[in-house]
C-alpha cells in the first residue's frame, strides 16, 4: 500500500524487504507533487517529487551534488517550505496535511556533517541543548524532566561513557564529536532521525562503527531514518530502501529496495546480497 511510489519514471519499484511487514506500516511522510524554487519558479530544485515514507523504514536518498538531497531532508523536517505540492506528516491515527514549515508535532532530530558542537559546554551541556532551546516554559519543563540519568544512558547508547559527560567537544575525538551529536539529536526522543552526509568527514574505520551504532539505534528505537549519502556502499549497508533523486526536471529516477536477511553486522559488509545490490545501484545511477 504505501511502500509503493505512485509517480516513478524508472524500472524500479519498492519491495517489501524480506521478513520485514513494511507495507503494514502507514506513511509517516507522503510528499505529494512536491515543488521548491529559490525564486525562480522556471528552475525549481525539487519538481514534481512524490514520495511515501513507511513509519519504521530506513531510507537513504543517493544522488549527485546540488540535486537538491539537503533541500529535500529539509522539507521533511520542516524547515524547508514547498513551493507547490503537499507534504503530509502523519504519526498515531491521524494524518495532518501540512504545507509550509510547521514541524511541531512530529519530532525530528536532525543530524549534520559537522557535529556542530558549542567548544565552551561540556558533552552534557551540549546534550542537554536542544531541550533548553525548546518553546518557553514548555522548554524549560522538558529541561527539568531530562533527567541525568537518561541523559548519561543516551551517552551509553550512542558508545560514549559516563565519564566522557564532562569533557568538552576538544577533549573528544572526531567520532566521539559525531556520536554526541548523533546522541543529541536522540534528545527530544524523535520518532524520525534525519541525517545529510553525517559520516562524510570521518575515516572508512569510523565510519564502519558509526554505521553500526546508527542502524542499532534505529532498530532499537523503532525510529524512522532518512539518510543522505553519496557512499553508494554505506547505503546498500545501512537501508531498507534506497532512492536516487537526479536534478531537476528529472527527480527522483530509481526506487529500490534492500533486502535484509538477519545477519551480523560483519556478515552483511561481505553478504553477495550486498555487491549484487551495490551493482543494481550503480546501474541505476549511471545507466549505460
Ligand atoms: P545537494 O544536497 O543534493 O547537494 P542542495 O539541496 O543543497 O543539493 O541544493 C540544490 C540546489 O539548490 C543547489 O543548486 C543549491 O545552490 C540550491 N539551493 C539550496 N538551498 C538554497 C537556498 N536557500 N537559496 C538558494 N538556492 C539554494
Ligand atoms: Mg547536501
Amino acid at each position: 500500500m504505501v511502500t509503493r511510489m505512485q509517480r516513478l519514471n524508472s524500472q524500479y519499484r519498492v519491495l517489501p524487504p524480506e521478513g520485514v511487514l513494511m507495507t503494514e506500516n502507514p506513511a509517516i511522510y507522503a510528499l505529494r507533487e512536491a515543488v521548491v524554487h529559490f525564486g525562480d519558479p522556471q528552475r525549481p530544485v525539487l519538481q514534481r517529487i512524490s514520495l511515501e515514507i513507511p513509519r519504521g523504514q530506513f531510507l537513504t536518498v543517493v544522488g549527485p551534488s546540488g540535486c537538491g538531497k539537503s533541500t529535500l531532508l529539509r522539507v521533511l523536517a520542516g524547515l524547508q517550505s514547498l513551493s507547490g505540492g503537499q507534504l503530509e506528516r502523519s504519526y498515531g491515527e491521524s494524518a495532518m496535511p501540512t504545507r509550509g514549515a510547521s514541524g511541531a508535532e512530529l519530532r525530528a532530530g536532525f543530524v549534520f556533517q559537522q557535529p556542530a558542537l558549542l567548544p565552551w559546554r561540556t558533552a552534557m551541556q551540549n546534550l542537554r541543548l536542544p531541550l533548553e532551546l525548546g518553546s518557553g516554559a514548555a522548554g524549560e519543563g522538558q529541561a527539568a524532566e531530562a533527567g541525568e540519568e537518561r541523559l548519561l544512558g543516551l551517552l551509553e547508547q550512542v558508545g560514549l561513557s559516563r565519564a566522557d559527560a564532562g569533557k568538552r567537544p576538544g577533549q573528544l575525538s572526531g567520532g566521539m564529536q559525531m556520536r554526541l551529536s548523533l546522541a543529541r539529536a536522540l534528545v527530544r526522543d524523535p520518532q524520525v532521525l534525519l541525517l545529510d552526509e553525517p559520516f562524510a568527514a570521518v575515516d572508512d574505520f569510523l565510519r564502519m562503527k558509526l554505521q553500526d551504532s546508527l542502524r542499532a539505534l534505529h532498530d532499537a528505537r523503532g525510529l524512522t531514518t532518512i539518510l543522505v549519502t553519496h557512499n553508494l556502499q554505506e547505503a546498500a549497508y545501512l537501508s531498507d530502501r534506497v532512492v536516487v533523486l537526479q536534478p531537476s526536471p528529472r527527480g527522483l529516477s530509481a526506487d529500490l529496495s534492500v533486502r535484509r536477511s538477519r545477519l551480523s553486522p560483519a556478515e552483511r559488509r561481505r553478504a553477495p546480497e550486498q555487491f549484487e545490490f551495490l551493482q543494481q545501484l550503480s546501474a541505476a545511477l549511471f545507466p549505460s
